[in-house]
């Protein structure tokens, strides 16, 4: 990277809650803008190309990895590409402020590696596997398929949460979201830009 700043990277089990932790930093810390992926899984819900995500389909998410328009990216479902676009970070630097990354837990890991003490790297940490998988169900975007996908592969992700700065468990999520809050001030306040 050549170009620097600060970036916080959120990485959990799908179902952790770490959209609706980091949702709720966003409106409480100026200055933290969310960065942006690429993906080439279709829309859910009411998300919204340019929001929540760019939807890109597989062929161009892969003409522009040939590009090499990526910081990283992974396929991180069987034929599902996610990744973080260079041009996505210094959209956010160049107005001076905080990156905030949702990102899979290998992907967190390749990010820490790259930002090193730049970065402040956390790991949401749901109470049990069986309250991921009530979370999930209750949630209802996902087909008892995917759920069962996604579950199998927390499993593997949950034995990797010692590689992060700090581990949050989010089990009473207004706790969970106030020790956030503050790591992120801490981290924040205690590092020269
Ligand atoms: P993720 O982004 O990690 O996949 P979400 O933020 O979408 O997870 O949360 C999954 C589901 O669990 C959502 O329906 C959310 O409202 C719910 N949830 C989040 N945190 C808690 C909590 N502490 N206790 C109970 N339910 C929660
Ligand atoms: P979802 O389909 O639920 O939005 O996201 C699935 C997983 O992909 C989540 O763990 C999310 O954090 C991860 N993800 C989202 N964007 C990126 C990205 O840019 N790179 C990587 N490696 N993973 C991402």
């Amino acid at each position: 990277m050549d170009s620097t700043g600060k970036v916080i990277i959120f990485s959990a089990p799908s179902g952790a809650g770490k959209s609706t932790i980091v949702n709720a930093l966003l409106e409480r810390i100026p200055n933290l803008d969310f960065s942006i992926s690429a993906t080439s899984r279709a829309p859910r819900g009411e998300e919204q190309h340019g929001r929540e995500y760019y939807f890109l389909t597989d062929p161009e998410f892969m003409e522009r990895v040939e590009r090499g328009d990526f910081v990283e990216w992974e396929e991180v479902y069987a034929g599902t590409h996610y990744g973080t676009l260079k041009s996505e970070l210094q959209r956010i630097w160049d107005k001076g402020h905080t990156i905030l990354f949702d990102i899979d837990v290998k992907g967190g890991i390749n990010l820490k590696r790259l930002f090193g003490e730049q970065a402040l790297a956390i790991f949401v940490m749901p109470p049990s596997i069986e309250e991921l998988r009530r979370r999930l169900l209750s949630r209802g975007t996902e087909t008892p398929e995917a759920i069962d996908r996604r579950i199998g592969r927390a499993e593997l992700e949950l034995a990797h949460a010692d590689r992060f700065d700090r581990v949050i468990v989010n089990d009473n999520l207004a706790q969970a979201i106030a020790e956030t809050e503050s790591a992120i001030k801490e981290f924040l306040g205690s590092s020269t830009q």
